[in-house]
C-alpha cells in the first residue's frame, strides 16, 4: 500500500535525511551488497557480519573494519 520514493533500499529511512544523503545511503548500500577483497587471503569473499565487523568466508579472517566498506579510503 505504501508509496515508495526512488531511493532504493535507502527508503527506509525518514525525510529528515535528505533526499540527497538517502541517495548517498542508497550507493553505500549498493557497495555494501559488492564483494569484498579480504585483506589476509586477497580474494574477495569478504562479507559484513554486522555494523563494522567483516569476515571472509574464504579463509575464515574476521575483522573490524568500516560500518559501510571493509576499509575506509582514507585514513584519518
Ligand atoms: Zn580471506
Amino acid at each position: 500500500m505504501g508509496k515508495t520514493k526512488k531511493v532504493g533500499s535507502a527508503g527506509r529511512f525518514g525525510p529528515r535525511y535528505g533526499k540527497k544523503q538517502r541517495k548517498i545511503v542508497a550507493e553505500i548500500e549498493k557497495l555494501q551488497r559488492k564483494r569484498h577483497v579480504c585483506p589476509r587471503c586477497g580474494l574477495p569473499y569478504v562479507k559484513r557480519l554486522s555494523t563494522g565487523i567483516w569476515y571472509c568466508t574464504k579463509c575464515g579472517a574476521k575483522f573490524a573494519g568500516g560500518a559501510y566498506v571493509p576499509f575506509s579510503e582514507r585514513k584519518r
